[in-house]
């Protein structure tokens, strides 16, 4: 498991804001990814944040453990306002990749079923479908578009939402698909 120390410097990070380069998120979208879940810091980002809001530190919970000073946001995140993110430009690791998470196993990412999480899905079949000639699995699509569609009630009731996990690997052969697809 990646150290919350690391964060910033995750090797697939810019992989993913290639990825993320290509979507945005639907003006509709009451940010659900800022109100449902912790969001893990390391120091990179609380250095970040502190050249943006003064008063960072009201809004961040820290403790030690196992030596190490770790820190978090509880949702719904301090930093939204009126469902805007007040830092955008200094937001934490882990707020830039959504929809996409880290997950317990090193190799592999997490996509979250939200409405750009949808979009990227769905290009992501296709990927599968004629680049990699390895479809994902009508099981694994409607899985999906299940979480999808129920996403915001699942998060609100803390249910298990099933996600898209993502070889790193792949990833960065999607990335290429992408950017041959959006020229
Ligand atoms: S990343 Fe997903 S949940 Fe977050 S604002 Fe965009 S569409 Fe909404
Ligand atoms: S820092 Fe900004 S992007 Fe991250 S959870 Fe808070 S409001 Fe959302």
């Amino acid at each position: 498991m990646y150290g919350k120390r690391r964060l910033s410097h995750l090797p697939f990070f810019e992989t993913v804001q290639e990825i993320l380069s290509h979507y945005s998120c639907p003006s509709t979208c009451p940010a659900i990814c800022c109100k449902v879940a912790d969001i893990n810091l390391d120091e990179n980002d609380i250095k970040l944040l502190r050249q943006t809001s003064k008063d960072e530190a009201d809004k961040i919970e820290s403790w030690y453990e196992d030596g190490e000073r770790h820190y978090k946001m509880c949702p719904p995140c301090p930093f939204l306002e009126f469902d805007k993110c007040s830092v955008y430009d200094s937001r934490p690791t882990l707020c830039r990749m959504f929809p996409f998470n880290i997950s317990t196993m090193p190799d592999v990412l997490i996509l979250f079923p939200c409405d750009m999480g949808a979009t990227i899905f769905e290009d992501y079949v296709e990927y599968s479908d004629n680049i990699l000639k390895r479809p994902v699995p009508a099981k694994t699509i409607d899985a999906f578009e299940q979480s999808h569609c129920s996403f915001e009630i699942k998060l609100n009731k803390d249910l298990p939402i099933p996600m898209l996990v993502i070889k790193i690997d792949d990833l960065i052969t999607f990335e290429e698909y992408l950017k041959s697809k959006y020229v």
